[in-house]
């Protein structure tokens, strides 16, 4: 085997030079693959943690050049959810049988600390784990809601090439988005951050600083998804995401933190037909359902060819079942927090 995964295999840890070299060669691509599965086996073993998704408002303030939500995109048709409708999602996912509830949405300052506040304390009621992704907020705010019970938190910081961050989120602020993570676990959140993979001028050394950030921070979770250019955003004419380099990055992640949450992302599905099981061998163990119900699914379009538009949350959840279950997988049922089977 190359000499730089065996290192890794053994030692989950490489330098910089190393991690582009196992990005630059493609020829390497299935012995990735191969090592981050036999890593992630051994770490976590056969489970899949499933969280059921909840896509509760696409109202934001924020104008993120790739994203399909950014203020500025006037094609699309804004909605938010009541605070009874998304405890009514979040009782019935739990219902389904998932341990955690992820509720996520664009910064919508409807949504207050109080009545987040609320939200919180009425889903953790249901006894399971919680995962929030409201994006930026004060440590306050981060402060009253991990009071309130939740649990997690995801924030990917998109990128750590500082030039390209501000290039893509305008009117964002690089350093603060790095003090949201740090705040996060500070106040004891588990910390899920991530990266897009294929912003147009992203190159491969930016991608190794991506990841050895990751492990800097050791963070708790990480969410790797290809960019995909969305119509209504300035970004529609760009390149977008490649699926096995997005794939490549996932891996490499999982030999540097054996122990931690991948998911497999439902924009990989959205590039490759089996996207999310191919990821699932690739290193990744966890999958995030979507239980948002009716044409709430469609509006929450944050790229183009999402999956699953028209289906029900219940099928989701029997499709997924299947597909883990054809790769001789099974569905966890502990609440699956970093470590756990
Ligand atoms: N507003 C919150 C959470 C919702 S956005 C936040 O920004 O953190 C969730 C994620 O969607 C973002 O972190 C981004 O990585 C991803 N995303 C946005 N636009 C995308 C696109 N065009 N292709 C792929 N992923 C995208
Ligand atoms: Fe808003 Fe998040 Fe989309 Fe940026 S990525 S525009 S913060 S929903």
């Amino acid at each position: 085997m190359n000499y730089i995964l065996e290192k890794a295999k053994n030692t989950h840890d490489l330098n910089k030079d190393e991690i582009i070299r196992l990005l630059k060669d493609d020829s390497i691509s299935e012995s990735l693959f191969e090592t981050a599965d036999y890593v992630r086996e051994k770490t976590l073993g056969n489970s899949v943690h499933l969280r059921g998704l909840i896509e509760f408002t696409n109202i934001c303030k924020r104008n993120c050049m790739y994203c399909g939500l950014r203020r500025d995109n006037e094609n699309l048709k804004r909605y938010r959810l009541s605070e009874d409708e998304i405890v009514e999602l979040a009782k019935k996912a739990v219902a389904y049988g998932y341990k955690t509830i992820v509720i996520q949405g664009g910064e919508d300052d409807y949504f207050t600390k109080d009545r987040m506040v609320s939200i919180i304390k009425r889903i953790k009621s249901f006894d399971v784990a919680l995962t929030l992704s409201l994006g930026e907020k004060t440590f306050e705010e981060y402060k009253a809601f991990k009071e309130a019970g939740a649990d997690r938190y995801l924030i990917r910081i998109e990128t750590t090439d500082k030039k390209l961050y501000n290039d893509m989120d305008p009117e964002m602020s690089f350093e603060n988005r790095l003090d949201c993570i740090k705040n996060l676990g500070i106040l004891n959140y588990e910390v899920g951050t991530g990266i897009l993979v294929g912003l147009p001028n992203q190159t491969l050394e930016s991608i190794a600083d991506d990841i050895l950030y990751f492990k800097k921070i050791n963070a708790d979770m990480i969410g790797i998804g290809p960019f995909i250019p969305n119509e209504d955003t300035p970004l529609k004419d760009a390149h977008g995401g490649n699926f096995t380099l997005s794939l490549k990055v996932m891996a490499i992640t999982r030999l540097l933190l054996p122990d931690i949450n991948i998911p497999a992302t439902t924009a990989m599905e959205s590039l490759s037909p089996n996207g999310r099981t191919k990821a699932l061998q690739c290193g990744a163990n966890v999958v995030m359902p979507n239980v948002t119900e009716g044409e709430y699914r469609r509006l929450y379009a944050l790229y183009p060819g999402k999956i699953c538009v028209d289906d029900t949350p219940l099928k989701c959840r029997g499709c997924i079942t299947s597909k883990i279950t054809r790769i001789n997988r099974v569905v966890s049922d502990t609440k699956g927090f970093r470590g756990q089977r």
